[in-house]
């Protein structure tokens, strides 16, 4: 019997997604460059830097000065002055963080599922990890807002130790004034979990001010913003900082992973040169999307504003069910989630805004026909921008 080996089918997927459209609100793509750090050497590399300052292992000197380097991006990017790199994904940065912000049996309150919020926060995750006491945050799904005043009554009554922001499903920003007024006197810390948002952010786009108006902003490296997979933690608190460290190193990871470190600090690079553009690339892609989306008949949650992001957000219906949307665009080339979210940062970060062509394909791929070739034929002209 022939087995192909997995480097043939590596190959297969490359060409197969190479072909495609990709509206995964939690993907994007990596430039050359990152990807070059992302095979190197490094791939196959440790480095941990003990108290005493020496190395663990040898042959690290080189990479000390990438990991420094990276670090000092990503600080000068997000306008922090500490900034955690070494998670390798934005959930362990998320444990890392709440660990070093509570003690078990605290009161910690997040987005539930009704307003999007990420499934890590359910109780028999994160919560049961570190022994939590997780509550939900009062939410108006219909226009996707907290509901300030009921949040403000139970968090005088539960005088919450930590508050959580941030949703998997994230459209639109907070009013971190009255978040403020409401964390202040409940003597509450205020964790951001931007995973979905941290190329907005870094862009100046969403909510640019997460970092200030929060005790750590923390989130995904991969979702809007330019890749590797990993996860940052952020804050302008010196006495976090040895927190964080002590809660990776040894107690949720132990390799950093050096080539994506490596790769995470081009990233940052190529954000704090064209980040600003990028942003605002998404901002508009996903208004004009969500508007050329419902005109075509495939309705957009939140007109006439749908969305702050870098996604739009399906409206079901029994006419819409988001298993089998997904499937039929699958099979036209176009690939999204199978929860109704559409993306654009990854037709932003190739430079294209021409949204209703987007929407015309997926509305005539829904009415069943056949557009995969105009797919491929689209798909072939775009190539990754805002690199060097
Ligand atoms: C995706 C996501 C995470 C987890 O990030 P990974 O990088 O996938 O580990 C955490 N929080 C929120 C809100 C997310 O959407």
């Amino acid at each position: 019997m022939y087995l192909a080996s997995i480097i043939d089918l590596v190959r297969k997927y490359d060409v197969y997604r190479m072909q495609t459209l990709n509206l995964q609100a939690s993907e994007n793509r990596v430039s050359p460059d990152v990807k070059e750090a992302l095979s190197s050497d490094l791939a196959s590399r440790y480095s941990h830097v003990m108290e005493d300052g020496n190395n663990s292992y040898g042959g690290a000197s080189i990479f000390e000065q990438i990991f420094n380097d990276a670090k000092k991006n990503v600080e000068k990017l997000f306008h922090v002055k500490h900034a955690e790199i070494r998670p390798i994904g934005g959930h362990i940065a998320v444990i890392a963080a709440i660990k070093s912000l509570t003690e078990k049996g605290d009161t910690v309150y997040s987005i539930g599922p009704e307003g999007g919020g990420y499934p890590g926060y359910l109780d028999a995750y994160i919560p049961e990890m570190l022994s939590l006491r997780m509550e939900n945050i009062p939410f108006k799904p219909d226009v996707q807002e907290i509901d300030y005043d009921a949040f403000a009554s139970a968090a005088k009554r539960r005088r919450p130790n930590l508050i959580v922001l941030g949703q998997s499903a994230f459209v639109r920003p907070y009013d971190m004034a009255r978040i403020t007024e409401i964390a202040d006197p409940a003597g509450s810390r205020i964790l951001y979990d931007g995973s979905h948002v941290m190329g907005l952010i870094a862009g100046g786009k969403f909510q640019p001010d997460a970092s200030v108006k929060s005790d750590v902003l923390v989130g995904s490296t991969h979702k809007s913003f330019f890749g590797p997979q990993g996860g940052l933690i952020l804050t302008n608190d010196s006495d976090l900082e040895e927190s964080f460290e002590k809660n990776l190193t040894w107690m949720t990871m132990d390799n950093m992973h050096p080539n994506r470190v490596a790769a995470l600090g081009i990233a940052a690079e190529e954000m704090l040169k064209h980040g600003k553009s990028y942003a605002a690339l998404v901002e508009k892609n996903s208004f004009s999307l969500g508007h050329a989306l419902n005109e075509h008949g495939i309705p957009v949650r939140f007109s006439p504003w749908y969305s702050k992001s870098h996604q739009v957000l399906l409206s079901p219906s029994k006419d819409l069910n988001f298993i089998k949307f997904s499937k039929k665009m699958e099979d036209n080339g176009i690939i999204l989630d199978r929860d109704g979210r559409v993306g654009t940062s990854e037709i932003s970060r190739m430079g294209f805004s021409d949204m209703d062509s987007i929407a015309t394909l997926i509305s005539e791929a829904w009415a069943g026909n056949n557009v995969l070739e105009r797919v491929a034929d689209l798909v072939s002209l775009l190539k990754i921008e805002f690199w060097r």
